[in-house]
């Protein structure tokens, strides 16, 4: 049987209109990456990173406590260790309320590759399948735990958005580094190479955090991140106009009093919280502290 052609002006327009529109609507769904937030970057995010820590029942209790957080101004996004994942993206469907929206799911880092031998890895189809809608990659300590390097950084980023995870690419300078003045060249290096392959137009944040502020309990300096943020938006302009209303969040030891001053700060739009994100009440007030100024 010969394949059916719908051409215009043989009395066929409207179903050739309907084509076009189903046509339009399919390229749109399956080329636009999500980011858990309906396509759109929320005003602020603010992110929690949870290492490899909790157990299922923690997770449970603390994913219970963030659940009345969602709000529609405010981006949420939790990285549970992939085995717990599972478990928050169920509790999140079950509570929400919000059906999903506002509360997003990452994973703590996805393999450039799809599949393969890679041993105790994961792979970027896997974590979008368990639900997830970000990956966090080139956090420090994968750098330096898992000698990742900036290009590593950049071919996962690629899979990541080839497979609609928008990637949470972390960046930032050693405290030899700051002390040498060569803070900005490192980061500005950093970005350049991680970000090699992403396209324009691409779905993606950027993290700033200061190894040395990490776990520690000391943070950069308010004029310090905003100088650092200004430069980052500055270099991803340069890479690509398109590159240009990337959110950049701030991490390292971000807390209840703190977070204030560091969201006041130009260019920063949001935070990447570690140790303060396995507390419910901290981070409930991190998120508030952003949600004021949103
Ligand atoms: C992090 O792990 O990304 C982080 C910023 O940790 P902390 O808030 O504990 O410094």
């Amino acid at each position: 049987m010969k394949p059916r052609c719908i051409q215009p002006g043989n009395g066929t327009r409207m179903q050739y209109c309907l084509a076009m529109l189903a046509l339009i609507w399919y390229v749109f769904k399956t080329t636009i990456p999500s980011n858990g937030f309906g396509n759109r970057f929320a005003s602020m995010i603010i992110a929690g990173n949870w290492k490899m820590n909790l157990t299922r029942q923690e997770a449970v209790a603390l994913t219970t406590a963030v659940i009345p957080a969602a709000s529609d101004n405010l981006g949420i996004i939790l990285f549970p260790p992939s085995i717990l994942i599972d478990t928050v993206r169920d509790h999140l469907a079950s509570g929400n309320g919000n059906g999903g929206e506002g509360i997003a799911l990452g994973g703590q880092d996805s393999h450039a590759a799809v599949s393969g031998p890679h041993t105790g890895d994961i792979a970027a189809p896997m974590l979008r399948e368990a639900g997830c809608t970000w990956v966090l990659l080139g956090h420090s300590e994968r750098r330096a735990d898992h000698g990742e390097t900036s290009a590593m950084v950049a071919a996962k980023a690629v899979q990541a958005i080839a497979h609609d995870l928008a990637p949470m690419i972390c960046v930032g300078e050693s405290l030899n580094d700051r002390q040498s003045g060569r803070a900005g060249d490192v980061v500005e290096h950093q970005l350049r190479d991680s970000l090699t392959g992403v396209e324009p137009g691409a779905c993606f944040a950027i993290a700033y955090e200061p190894i040395w502020a990490i776990g520690t309990g000391k943070t950069a300096g308010a004029g310090d991140i905003a100088q650092m943020h200004g430069h980052i938006r500055s270099v991803l302009t340069s890479i690509n106009a398109d590159h240009a209303s990337v959110p950049i969040l701030y991490g390292g030891s971000v807390k209840p009093g703190n977070a204030g001053d560091i969201f006041d700060q130009q260019h920063v739009d949001g935070a990447l919280v570690g140790g303060a994100s396995l507390d419910a009440d901290q981070f409930l007030s991190i998120i508030r502290s952003a949600r004021s100024r949103a």
